[in-house]
């Protein structure tokens, strides 16, 4: 199932989207479950769900599935084998040998007040950075929480999936040597367009694809994750309480800006468009603050 967060009359609406990706089916919701996006779904019997009268897509405003996470997200750094190379090729961690891997994931996060829509713009501030890049990356949507989820058991805690572009103001991340500041500034978290129901996304087998103004720059699989989705559940599960409505962006695949000689920050009028295989495009305009 597809779900989707929007904006309809003034009111936010959390609804099923229609197959053809034409319309929209509210659920009967009250307006403070609503305000928990696609996360005021988890729990609920989707079979048995209360359906308004459908609204054409084209109708209403999009919202990020989860428009303002409960905390922090948890993201995950350098978990492609490709870009984890490409990475360490840039020579953004002197410390990194050529070829190196992670041991252990390396785990960080975003603010939730980072969120933004599909269709709302990244803001970039010249001012506080110049080198601005994207990372597409799938992330998982928790269900059920837990403490101490072990690997076999960790799919069982996933309600679904979105997409996240996990904006980062590289020359503020190397700054800053944790990269909270780097990676949560205003407007850096573009999540949707849609959240899918686990049952509808093979991690064994899902496309990521990014396009900065019509040009591909990234074309990976899933596959290619180093710490996969159970792996990456039970290291932050050990001893840290997952919770129902946590959101975990699971990394990005090769061909982020940096990894270009020279690199390839974004700039204002840029579109980065992020396509995952069974969720759907995921579009933001870059778009200069101005004072
Ligand atoms: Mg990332």
């Amino acid at each position: 199932m597809r779900v989707a967060c929007v904006r309809h009359a003034g009111e936010r609406r959390v609804g099923v989207v229609s197959g053809d990706g034409q319309s929209f089916s509210p659920v009967a919701l009250s307006s403070d479950q609503a305000e928990r996006g696609v996360a005021a779904l988890i729990g609920q019997d989707l079979d048995a769900l209360d359906l308004l009268s459908p609204l054409p897509l084209s109708e209403v405003e999009l919202e990020a599935p989860v428009p303002r996470p409960d905390r922090n997200l948890f993201c995950v750094g350098k978990n492609y084998h490709a870009h984890a190379l490409e990475f360490s090729r840039s020579g953004f961690d002197s410390s990194a040998a050529q070829g190196d891997l992670p041991s252990h994931p390396i785990i960080f996060s975003k603010v939730p007040e980072s969120v933004v829509a599909s269709g709302a713009p990244v803001l970039i501030d010249p001012e506080v950075s110049t080198a601005i890049d994207y990372e597409a990356e799938i992330a998982v949507i928790i269900g059920k929480g837990g403490r101490g989820i072990r690997p076999e058991d960790a799919m069982g805690h996933v309600w679904g999936y979105t997409i996240v572009n996990d904006i980062t103001a590289r020359d503020l991340q190397g700054r800053y040597s944790q990269w909270l500041i780097g990676k949560s500034q205003d407007t850096f978290c573009p999540m949707g367009p849609f959240a899918v129901t686990a049952d509808e996304i093979d991690l064994a087998d899902t496309s990521v694809i990014t396009w900065v103004n019509g040009e591909i720059r990234q074309n990976a699989n899933t596959s290619d994750l180093i710490f996969d989705v159970p792996t990456i559940i039970s290291t932050i599960s050990a001893g840290l309480t997952l919770m129902p409505g946590d959101i975990i962006a699971t990394g990005t695949p090769e061909g982020v800006g940096i990894g270009f000689k020279p690199p390839k920050y974004l700039r204002d009028g840029d579109i980065v468009r992020v396509e995952i295989s069974g969720i759907g495009t995921l579009e933001n305009r870059v778009k200069e603050r101005r004072a």
